[in-house]
């Protein structure tokens, strides 16, 4: 039997520590303005798996479910979860699992046991997954047996010797003495779905972790609430007009924010279906285009464009099922969005977003100033926004460049466990500050906002996100460096790749960008993390205010790609 007592889920959102609430007259005035229905995720997922039961909810190259089966496979993992493992309700669940159908059941399963998927990344080192597991006191992991040439296992048997997780759940290969995918469903086939404690759970509670920053200092985790992140999901579908017939393709991993929040979520709310692609490899997805005729893409990395710009076969491709091929993640370059129109015959619309929650959407049908130009307006009409001059509380005038500010009905209210980070990354009224450099503009009577850099140091690896400080860190515990600093160098394709600078140590052997990479892999670092180019250097340049310039290494390295006529991947 399922069991469900052994722990109770914490009361309202105020209980939990770590937790920084929505205030209660924001609460209730989303509640009133029928934002927030008062109910949790997995409540709101299975309603609408039953009224859409025959329908199909997901597609993957290996086969299709319809919403029962779906359903009905997440509840016995749900009752398999708590009838074969130690985890309990409120429990936190790290995955490491790839776009397969596993990883949905998996995903839905864990909500209907009251326990919290963790979105972390199978790209994700063992070193990443431990301090986020230990943050989080995530104790189960969900990992993908025969993804990546059997890494995820290791990572595994790692974690639970040293006393990080307790509970592993293999699925797709040989469990290794963890438990099978397949027992936890055998397990769970005998329990009565109407005993999963799902129904107990308070909707003002923790649903899903996010990830946002690095991990060597303190992780930047987004606790995404069950109304909240309801909200989100059906906001996006609603401004979308998904609905039963729609067809949904998702090229990106779905265990992200962007997958679970613009895609899984939306489409299983309102009786879509969902395409999975396994990888975002060209030659699948066009297959997987054609094939299935999706209506949308909410998310295509720059990256991917040009991949498929530079594709001989999406010419002759029928492309024609796409009315919404939503570009994201990233800066959008001009010339690709004009080459998409007049090579593909495809209109671009043009979205933000992040983890901590925000989005914002160009309009279908507004002119290319807008699409090309700008990342629209914010979905919710209770979304609210600020361009704070950086570092100030004061407004910038329209059309100047400030930092963006945010606020509203999913938009987290701090990170989880993380007081020192909340006290700068949030203005005292709760706006959360992105970090992110954007303009407003009012185009046609139109207002909308315009993404125009960043001021947080990060690199934007083809939406992969490269928190320089954790990288630097690790650079650091080399013997033979004495100072590094990873900076953004330009490349055609991922939009930024990372380049290390660095100062050696008297005598210090220098590491090239093979050696230095097997050095950060050994630490446990993401192999996307990994720096691709190395330049040595006597010392790092400094601004006036004594801080490394990162300007001034980013022109440098600039400079040398020109000259070098390197026009990246
Ligand atoms: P993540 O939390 O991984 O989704 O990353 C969110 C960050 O990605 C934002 O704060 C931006 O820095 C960046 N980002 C997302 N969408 C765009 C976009 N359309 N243009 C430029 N940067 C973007």
């Amino acid at each position: 039997m399922a069991k469900t007592t052994a722990r109770t889920c914490p009361g309202g959102a105020g209980d939990e520590p770590g937790l920084v609430p929505y205030p209660e007259r924001t609460e209730a005035r989303y509640r009133a303005a029928g934002l927030w229905s008062g109910r949790s995720l997995p409540v709101e997922l299975t309603s609408a798996a039953t009224a859409h039961a025959r329908r199909t909810a997901l597609i993957t190259p290996e086969g299709r479910r319809t919403y029962r089966e779906l359903f009905g496979e997440a509840e016995r993992f749900a009752a398999g979860l708590l009838g074969t493992t130690s985890l309990r309700p409120g429990d936190a669940v790290m995955f490491q699992m790839g776009n397969v159908a596993e990883t949905v059941v998996s995903y839905l399963g864990c909500l209907l046991a009251g326990m919290r998927p963790v979105c972390t990344l199978p790209q994700h080192g063992v070193r990443e997954i431990g301090v986020l597991a230990r943050h989080i006191g995530a104790r189960g992991l969900v990992v993908q047996a025969d993804f990546g040439r059997g890494r995820l296992l290791g990572n595994a048997k790692t974690l639970v010797a040293d006393g990080v997780i307790e509970d592993v759940v293999v699925a797709r290969g040989d469990a290794s003495g963890f438990v099978a995918y397949e027992d936890v469903l055998a397990s769970g086939a005998a329990d009565d779905p109407g005993a999963l404690p799902y129904r107990e759970l308070d909707p003002r509670q923790i649903a899903v972790f996010q990830l946002s920053g690095g991990t060597t200092g303190l992780p930047k985790v987004a606790p995404r609430l069950h109304e909240e992140y309801t909200y989100n999901a059906r906001a996006w579908a609603r401004t979308l007009g998904w609905g039963p017939g729609s067809v949904v393709l998702y090229p990106l991993p779905i265990m992200h924010n962007a997958g679970i929040a613009l895609a899984l979520q939306p489409v299983l709310l309102s009786g879509a279906t969902l395409v999975l692609a396994p990888s975002a490899d060209t030659g699948t997805l066009l297959g997987l285009i054609e094939a299935t005729r999706p209506e949308a893409i909410p998310l295509v990395p720059p990256a991917l464009a040009i991949r498929l710009l530079d594709d001989p076969r999406a010419r002759t491709a029928d492309l024609s099922s796409i009315k919404d091929f939503i570009v994201g993640g990233q800066k959008l370059a001009r010339e690709v969005a004009e080459r998409l129109r007049d090579e593909l015959g495809i209109t671009v619309r043009q979205k933000f977003g992040m983890a901590e929650g925000m989005f914002l959407l160009t309009p279908a049908h507004a002119d290319e100033r807008v699409r090309h130009h700008t990342v629209g307006q914010p979905l919710s009409p209770e979304d609210e926004i600020r361009i704070l001059r950086p570092g100030r509380d004061t407004q910038v005038p329209d059309g100047e460049i400030g930092e963006l500010c945010v606020r509203g009905p999913y938009t987290i209210r701090g990170y989880y466990r993380a007081q020192r980070h909340n006290a700068g990354a949030f203005t005292a009224d709760g706006f959360y500050r992105t970090g992110d450099l954007a303009r407003r503009h009012v185009i046609d009577g139109l207002t909308c906002y315009s993404i125009d850099g960043r001021i947080k140091d990060v690199i934007n690896r083809g939406v992969e996100k490269i928190h320089a400080d954790e990288v630097e860190e690790l650079i650091m515990r080399h013997p033979a460096v004495s100072t590094a600093a990873l900076v953004a160098m330009p490349d055609r394709v991922l939009g930024e790749r990372g380049c290390a600078y660095l100062v050696l140590e008297p005598g210090g052997q220098p590491p090239t960008v093979r050696s230095l990479g097997a050095f950060l892999l050994a630490q446990g670092l993401a192999t996307y993390k990994l720096p691709e180019r190395v330049e040595l250097v006597p010392d790092l340049p400094l601004s006036n205010v004594g801080k490394v310039s990162k300007k001034d290494l980013r022109e440098d390295i600039e400079a040398k790609l020109a000259r070098e006529g390197d026009t990246g991947s």
